[in-house]
């Protein structure tokens, strides 16, 4: 790997801007140690009493006089955030306006930074079988199987497997686990570039050549890589990755679902011979610490992860690919509000790296930035092995003879029984968790609220309990109406998947059926399993939430129905239209994969419907002049720049009051040329208690919009009990 530029130590003696790791948002004044200092290492320093970890982050203020100046205590054996990397965090922090040592922390979530390398014990599966098998027993040998890549310490292998470190001891001295002793942090596995992928179509070609040549210049570029699921995006992608990697720079590739990695990690050993090191939040603590560092040192080249891999210290990253780029996931909507997507450009502008953006239904913001030319743009129009589409059509529910209560039209349910008599897989989409959105008192009207928030308590009949959705609030299901107390009165309102679950059932008594949403499955790994096995066929009705829109492959689907698809097309968001679209295309993209062709079915009540039409006609580049015109009139984004504002308190009238006052005193944002819509109490007014009260700020593109806002909110005094959100191009405005 070639070696970055290195920057000028610190000299002996020189004064340093050392940033703190802890809550502290400023740069504190030191000496530099007798041996200088490289610029972003890892240090402690003396404050007061204590010793605290913090960065070399630059030169000093100035602040401490001379005299006064103590020198870092010691050097940690970690590698140093390099310039660009801290340039980075600086800017994502100014963006964002979020304090940079809360978006530095996004970027040292390691533990062991301050340990340095070491040897320790690792614990594998051994050669032995062993005679007496106790539970505990099993389970750790369950676990060293389902990991067969992973190092687990002594306490890490107890914790997973639940069991006490005797066990393990134990099955150490029978030699059913093997104890090695082993470097802390060792390099993945090298991919081997010149494998041979598929042969690639004239289409795939041109695609993979023109982001090979992105890779060669080694100079910002971005490119929205679109075309239908199956057209052999990933494919086309991976060529650029090895590209990159031939570059001796290192590729990361970042995924919707971690439920997605497992399909991603084989194709990629089966294209390169060895799997891509994985980065989400199921990995054990030694992973999480081995991974930073090997990143760090160049002996990761390939990460694939969710949208908090993008902060992972890179020593060279050449190339970072948004996959389903149109995701919403990919916003951060707690703590640090981010979008992986926008940050992975921003990053890469940095570094000077390539950007793949890639996406069936790339989100209106993308398609807007390769129509002006901002990024390149490459299609790839077919699918592969497959000359066409699914047919799509709308299914008129105006028409239908439908039962109350039921919700699979006879339409729909007829196209299902043929693909039963084929042995084919049908997928019924309803985009609802649980089992009704509603629960009804039949005798005084009352619907069961959560307590803490503005929301409907969702019952989960697999549960047997009572969901917020909001605040994860649960209860069980009462037998009396809180309200009244009529007892056998509640009654679901409205589809929700479990319901559809019941329905189906009913309807197709003998067909094998498979509930997929996020709440049923207790683990990533579970749900990783139920997907693979349903791929393979385990299944004949598929009946599932927006989780089967993301991307995973059913070769033997051929029908996908969605039951409510003008579900979303009356929002008051900004992007309902665009989100019903690259929702229900996903969902029928995801029928007729491999030789069979594909159907299908849209129950609608508005079959003329913009949005509906413009699926049943295929015409996506229709869908999305027609949407940016009308965002373009209504002065929207991307043709202006929003910022949402949330004051919450326990006090409700404290919140608006200060909202008001907020309002009211707005020159700085006056000055900008910016507007100020509201206060209004927020669609969700109520959250785990809190009242929520919301600001929309709206300037022009090229307005200096974050810069104005913290002058802005500079001007307020916040109590405590007052919490202030800032959320900078808002996806949300709940
Ligand atoms: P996308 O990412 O656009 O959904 P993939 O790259 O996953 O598409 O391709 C879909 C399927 O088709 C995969 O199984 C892939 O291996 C296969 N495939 C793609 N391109 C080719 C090709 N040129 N020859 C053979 N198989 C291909
Ligand atoms: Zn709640």
């Amino acid at each position: 790997m070639a070696e970055p530029a290195y920057e000028d130590r610190f000299a002996p003696g020189e004064r340093v801007g050392i940033l703190p790791l802890g809550a502290l948002d400023r740069l504190l004044d030191y000496k530099a140690s007798a041996e200088g200092l490289a610029p972003g290492a890892f240090v402690e320093v003396p404050l007061g009493p204590r010793q605290i970890v913090g960065i070399v982050w630059g030169p000093g203020t100035g602040e401490v006089p001379e005299a006064r100046l103590r020198p870092v205590t010691r050097v940690l054996d970690a590698p140093p955030l390099r310039a660009p990397m801290r340039e980075f965090l600086g800017r994502a922090a100014d963006y964002t306006l979020t304090p940079l040592p809360a978006m530095v922390r996004l970027a040292t979530r390691a533990p062991g930074l301050t340990e340095g390398q070491a040897m320790r014990h690792v614990y594998r599966m051994g050669p032995r079988e062993i005679g007496r098998m106790t539970d505990a027993r099993t389970r750790v040998l369950a676990v060293l199987r389902d990991h067969p890549e992973m190092s687990f310490t002594l306490g890490e292998l107890a914790g997973m497997a639940g069991v006490g470190t005797a066990v393990i001891k134990g099955l150490v001295q029978q030699g059913a686990v093997l104890e090695a002793e082993a470097a802390r942090d060792r390099p993945y596995p090298v991919l081997d570039l010149d494998a041979k992928g598929v042969s690639l179509t004239p289409d795939q070609m041109l695609a993979a050549a023109a982001l090979r040549i992105g890779a060669e210049a080694r100079s910002y570029n971005t490119t929205l890589l679109k075309g239908v699921t199956g057209s052999g995006k990933t494919e086309v992608y991976l060529e650029a990755v090895a590209e990159t990697l031939r570059q001796g720079r290192q590729a990361l590739v970042l995924l919707p679902e971690i439920a997605l990695t497992g399909a991603f990690l084989a194709r990629v050993e089966h294209r390169f011979g060895a799997p891509a090191a994985e980065w989400h939040s199921g990995m054990t603590q030694t992973e999480r610490r081995r991974l930073w560092r090997m990143t760090a040192t160049g002996g990761a080249s390939l990460v694939v992860g969710a949208r908090s891999a993008l902060f992972l210290p890179f020593r060279d990253l050449g190339l970072v690919v948004v996959d389903e780029e149109h995701d919403t996931s990919y916003k951060q909507e707690d703590g640090v509000l981010y979008n992986a997507r926008d940050m992975a450009v921003l990053r890469a502008s940095i570094e000077k790296s390539q950007v793949i953006l890639a996406s069936a239904t790339p989100c209106l913001e993308s398609w807007h930035n390769a129509e002006i030319g901002k990024y390149a743009r490459l299609t790839l129009p077919a699918r592969v092995g497959l000359a066409v589409l699914p047919t799509v059509k709308a299914v008129d529910m105006r028409l239908e003879d439908i039962a109350r209560g039921n919700w699979v039209s006879p339409t729909l349910a007829n196209a299902v029984a043929h693909r039963l008599e084929r042995e084919e897989q049908s997928l019924l989409f309803i985009n609802r968790r649980g089992y009704a959105p509603v629960t009804l008192c039949r005798s005084c009207g009352h619907q069961l609220g959560c307590p803490h928030c503005d929301a409907r308590l969702v019952e989960h009949r697999f549960m047997r309990r009572l969901m917020c959705h909001q605040c994860g609030e649960t209860q069980p299901m009462p037998i009396a109406c809180p309200d009244c107390g009529a007892e056998g009165k509640l009654s679901p309102v409205g589809p929700g998947v479990e319901r559809l679950a019941e329905e189906v059932a009913s309807l197709f008594p003998t067909a094998r059926t498979a509930v997929l949403s996020s709440d049923l499955y207790g683990s990533a790994k579970s749900l990783k399993e139920a997907i693979e096995q349903i791929a393979d066929g385990a299944a004949d009705i598929i009946i599932g939430t927006q989780l089967v829109a993301k991307g995973h492959n059913f070769p033997k689907l051929t029908l996908a129905g969605v039951i409510d698809a003008d579900l979303g097309l009356y929002g008051s968001d900004l992007r309902a239209a665009e989100r019903t679209f690259a929702l229900m295309r996903q969902v029928s993209g995801r029928a007729g994969r491999a030789d069979a062709p594909g159907e299908a079915m849209l129950q609608t009540y508005q079959p003329h419907h913009p949005v509906i039409q413009a699926i049943l006609r295929g015409d996506d580049e229709g869908f999305w002049r027609a949407e940016a015109d009308g965002r373009r009139m209504a002065g929207m984004p991307p043709f202006s720049r929003l910022a949402g504002i949330v004051l919450s308190s326990e006090d409700a009238q404290d919140a608006m009051d200060k909202a008001v006052e907020m309002a009211r005193n707005k020159e700085p944002l006056a000055k900008i040329g910016a507007e100020v819509w509201g206060p209004a109490p927020a669609p969700i007014a109520r959250v785990r208690g809190r009242h929520r009260v919301r600001l929309l700020v709206k300037a022009d593109r090229g307005a200096p919009l974050q810069d104005a806002i913290a002058r802005w909110a500079a001007q307020f005094r916040f109590p405590s009990d007052l919490r202030l959100t800032i959320d900078i191009d808002p996806q949300s405005f709940m």
